[in-house]
């Protein structure tokens, strides 16, 4: 198969950096020991990721014992749900209809055994109603509140110190799924107030099946996945110490350049949106794409003039790799449910543009250059 030449689904997923990789097959060809073995080469594996831990920690400002690793964002986001709801009891759930499936899904399961989930209002642009959470925050006081910190398909940012305020003021629990935020921007856990967050390594240049998730010290929650006592009995199962070593890796890496990877990937989004908007007058943005957003996603609208079915595989014949929306959505006839959910125009082909730190500006020139002769043949 030809490589892709320019890739833009960073939001899906990112090429692992040079230096992760590194750490990953020296640890391979090295630290094979299993952690909970008491002999030399498993106390060093267990060294290896105690460090791993300790790194993490320090970067989100938490305390070690607050971090857990498992196998990605969506096991994370599973465990902190199902712990919550059927393990503490918590019986009402406040979350949008924006979230990803790794929230939306487990809610649906939860709901069939008795769980209340009530919807936010979301606006046209796919901002959350504070007030309509305030508002069922004063009716079910002790609720879970799940809203993710960007939404994967638009970017959007929620307030997260104001919904942390607002959470904490009526006594409700306050879960984040902060898989796109994680590694790109600052996140000290003290100041942003959520009791629980989550990673996933392979979404910030790390490895695929390494993530981790982030419980508040006093809020800790039954485990979802039983077995060995291993993550202080949260969750069960030997650690994946390369996924592991190989993450704390990439987020440290992540932190170091942070100001020019965000200053970079803010550039390619600002270029990407004026010369689509100077090459396809009828271009719309989906989502807040120039107000409170992420910098790495860009969610495009083409005129209803585009064939639909044929826009991804014409973009990737041209070797430019973009998605519908959700890496998990695409492909599904329904469309987005968060397009859907903003009423954005459904003739109106749509594409999820990511920009990452190996993308450069001649390739979003190359990326409008084409997106112009599709949509204006
Ligand atoms: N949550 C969000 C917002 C995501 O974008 C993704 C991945 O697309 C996930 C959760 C799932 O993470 P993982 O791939 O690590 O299971």
């Amino acid at each position: 198969m030809k490589t892709p030449v320019i890739y833009f689904d960073n939001a899906a997923t990112t090429r692992p950096d040079q230096d992760v990789l590194d750490e990953v097959i020296a640890c391979m060809s090295e630290e094979y020991g299993n952690p909970s073995s008491v002999h030399a080469l498993g106390r060093r594996a267990r060294v290896r990721i105690e460090e791993s831990r300790r790194t993490v920690a320090r970067l989100l400002n938490v305390s070690p014992a607050e971090i857990f690793f498992t196998s990605g964002g969506t096991e994370a986001n599973n465990a902190i749900l199902w712990g919550c709801c059927l393990g503490l009891g918590y019986s009402d759930v406040i979350t949008s209809p924006v979230e990803h499936p790794a929230v939306l899904n487990p809610l649906v399961c939860l709901a069939e055994k008795g769980i209340r989930v009530h919807h936010l209002r979301v606006d046209q642009t796919g901002h959350i109603d504070l007030a309509h959470l305030k508002a069922l925050l004063a009716e079910y006081p002790r609720s879970l509140v799940s809203l993710m910190h960007a939404n994967n398909e638009i970017g959007n940012l929620l307030p997260v110190k104001a919904v942390a305020s607002l959470c904490t003021a009526a006594g409700a629990l306050f879960h984040s799924d902060t898989v796109q935020t994680i590694g790109k921007l600052h996140m000290d856990m003290q100041k942003l107030g959520m009791d629980f967050a989550v990673g996933s390594a392979h979404k910030f240049y790390g490895l695929k099946g390494a993530g981790f998730m982030y419980v508040r010290s006093g809020k800790f929650f039954p485990p979802y996945l039983l077995g060995g006592g291993q993550e202080r009995n949260m969750r069960a199962g030997t650690e994946n110490i390369y996924g592991i070593a190989g993450m704390a890796k990439a987020l440290e890496l992540a932190h170091q350049r942070m100001e020019e990877d965000q200053h970079h990937c803010r550039s390619l989004k600002e270029a990407c949106i004026d010369l689509l908007r100077n090459e396809i007058p009828d271009v719309h943005f989906n989502g807040d794409a120039e107000g409170s957003s992420l910098h790495t996603i860009l969610n495009v609208s083409l005129p209803p003039t585009v064939d639909a079915e044929m826009l991804l595989p014409s973009l990737d014949i041209e070797g430019i790799c973009v998605s519908s929306g959700s890496a998990c959505s695409s492909g599904s006839s329904q469309g987005s449910h968060v397009l859907n959910t903003l009423g954005a125009d459904e003739t109106m082909p749509s594409l999820r543009v990511s920009f990452g730190r190996h993308n450069s500006m001649e390739e979003v020139r190359k990326l409008v250059q084409v997106l112009a002769n599709i949509a204006l043949p």
